[in-house]
C-alpha cells in the first residue's frame, strides 16, 4: 500500500484530499504547517508527498528545497499544489524540480490522474530491472542511477527523461511522446518546462550530457551506444 503525505493548511482541502486518496486504498498522513510536513516527511518517508506552497512556519518552496536536500526524501516524488493560477508559478515549481503540480480547486478525478501517473512511474516497471547504454545504468527498480558506474543523483523525472530516450537509441522522440512517457499526458505548461529539465539532466550529465542531442522542431534524441 502506498503511503501518500499531504502537507495543506486548509483543513477542509486535506480532509476532502484524504477522503478520496484512502477511498482509493492510498495510507493518509496529514501535516499542516511546513515545518510538521518537513519533520513527518524525513520520518515516515512517504511514497508521495502532496505539497501546497502557501503554507504558515514554512512556506511550500522552502520546505520542498529541504526534502531535496535529504537523502531520505531525494527522490520522493512531490505534487506542488496551488492556490495561484499564473502559469509563472506552476512552472516555477516544475523547475524547481517537482514532479506534477495541481493548481486549486481540483477535482478528486484530476488528483487521482496525476497520483496515479506519478506512483505508476516510481513502482517498478516490468522487465529486466537494470537498463545499461553507454556510460549510463539504470535500476529501475530503485530507481538509482549510475554514471560510469558511480552512482549519480537524479530526480524522479529526469530518471524517466533519460531512460526513455536510452531506451530508444538514435531514434528522434517527439516531445509530445516525452511528455507522455513522463507525465502520462501532456500539456502547454508542461511542454515549456521539458527543455529545462533536459537542460538540468546534460548539467547533471558532465560531459555525457553530449549524448543528449535536441532534434531542431522535433524533440530530443540519444545516440546509439556503438556510434
Ligand atoms: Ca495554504
Amino acid at each position: 500500500m502506498h503511503r501518500i503525505l499531504i502537507v495543506e493548511d486548509e483543513r477542509d482541502i486535506a480532509d476532502l484530499i484524504g477522503f478520496n486518496l484512502q477511498r482509493a486504498g492510498y495510507e493518509i498522513l496529514k501535516a499542516h504547517d511546513g515545518i510538521d510536513g518537513t519533520e513527518l516527511a524525513l520520518r515516515e518517508r512517504p511514497d508521495l508527498i502532496l505539497l501546497d506552497l502557501m503554507l504558515p512556519g514554512r512556506d511550500g518552496y522552502a520546505v520542498f528545497r529541504e526534502l531535496r536536500r535529504d537523502p531520505r526524501t531525494a527522490n520522493t516524488p512531490v505534487i506542488m499544489l496551488t492556490a495561484r493560477a499564473q502559469t509563472e508559478d506552476r512552472i516555477q515549481g516544475l523547475e524547481a524540480g517537482a514532479d506534477d503540480y495541481l493548481t486549486k480547486p481540483f477535482s478528486p478525478k484530476e488528483l487521482m490522474l496525476r497520483v496515479q501517473a506519478i506512483l505508476k512511474r516510481v513502482d517498478a516497471p516490468p522487465g529486466p530491472m537494470d537498463f545499461c547504454h553507454g556510460p549510463f545504468r539504470f535500476d529501475k527498480n530503485s530507481l538509482k542511477f549510475y554514471l560510469d558506474n558511480e552512482p549519480a543523483e537524479l530526480t524522479s523525472t529526469e530518471f524517466k527523461l533519460l531512460l526513455f530516450l536510452c531506451e530508444r537509441p538514435g531514434k528522434a522522440q517527439d516531445r509530445n511522446d516525452l511528455l507522455r512517457s513522463v507525465w502520462g499526458y501532456s500539456d502547454a505548461t508542461h511542454s515549456r518546462t521539458l527543455d529545462t529539465h533536459m537542460k538540468r539532466l546534460r548539467q547533471k550529465l558532465g560531459p555525457h550530457g553530449a549524448w543528449v542531442e535536441t532534434v531542431r522542431g522535433i524533440g530530443y534524441c540519444v545516440a546509439k551506444a556503438d556510434a
